[in-house]
């Protein structure tokens, strides 16, 4: 009987938004635990873009200084917001505080930002082992399986990741060489995938991407599109 009367108490609390704090509409269980106000404060980066990475160039033409140095093996990226405001909030929510019903948030800003890329397959970026296990969901995978799904594309989540040293310290050509080693493709791509959309959360040097576009082409992908839900500046 307690036990009844605590789970009554605890449907009479109500649900509020873990962005704003306003109280959501009761009955929403399909909702993430955001607030649409605060769902829908996905603001894209503005300005003249690097026509490689997707960051706002502060001169007129680029591309960027960080494309120039590194040549991402990635035709080019895109990202929903620069990674700041209410983006980051929403990230963080999701990726420490496992909040796992707010990957909706980001479906559809993603599926509209692949809406006019030219694919056959949406591959998403695999999760370190650590965030996997403390996570216990894959955030990624889940934004970009619901994607596939809306613009029916097909999902191939081929990429596994191995054991790669923290990377915090290092620069780009050391990271790019770490991760490199670390991603495997772990089957062949299929015939049908030769353009492909590869999904993932924060993009920070691009190293990841790269990494994982080149492990793609190596199996037969002819062309990678990049695309984030947030971006390093
Ligand atoms: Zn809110
Ligand atoms: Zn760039």
């Amino acid at each position: 009987m307690w036990r009844s009367l605590f789970a009554f108490a605890g449907r009479m609390v109500p649900e509020r938004c873990v962005i704003c704090g306003k109280v959501l509409a009761p009955g929403g269980c399909a909702d993430p635990p955001v607030c649409a106000g605060s769902c829908r404060q996905i603001t894209p980066p503005d300005g003249v873009l690097c026509p490689v990475c997707g960051v706002p160039l502060s001169h007129a033409v680029g591309p960027c200084s960080r494309c120039t140095r590194s040549g991402y093996a990635f035709e080019f990226h895109r990202s929903l917001s620069l990674y700041r405001g209410r983006v980051r909030d929403l990230i963080i929510e999701m990726k420490f505080h496992r909040r796992r019903r707010v990957v909706l948030c980001f479906v559809e800003p993603i599926s509209n930002l692949v809406a006019g890329i030219e694919a056959d397959a949406i591959v998403p970026v695999p999760p370190s082992r650590s965030g996997r296990r403390r996570r216990g969901f894959d955030h990624v995978k889940n934004i970009a399986r619901r994607v596939s799904r809306e613009r029916n594309i097909q999902f191939l989540p081929l990429l596994r990741r191995g054991r790669a040293p923290v990377q915090k310290t290092l620069n780009f050509t050391a990271r790019l060489a770490n991760m490199g080693a670390a991603i495997r493709v772990c089957a062949v791509l299929p015939g049908s995938a030769r353009r492909v959309i590869l999904v993932d959360d924060v993009f920070t040097t691009g190293a990841t991407m790269s990494a994982c576009a080149a492990a793609l082409k190596q199996r037969g992908a002819l062309e990678v599109f990049a695309v984030s839900l947030a971006m390093e500046p």
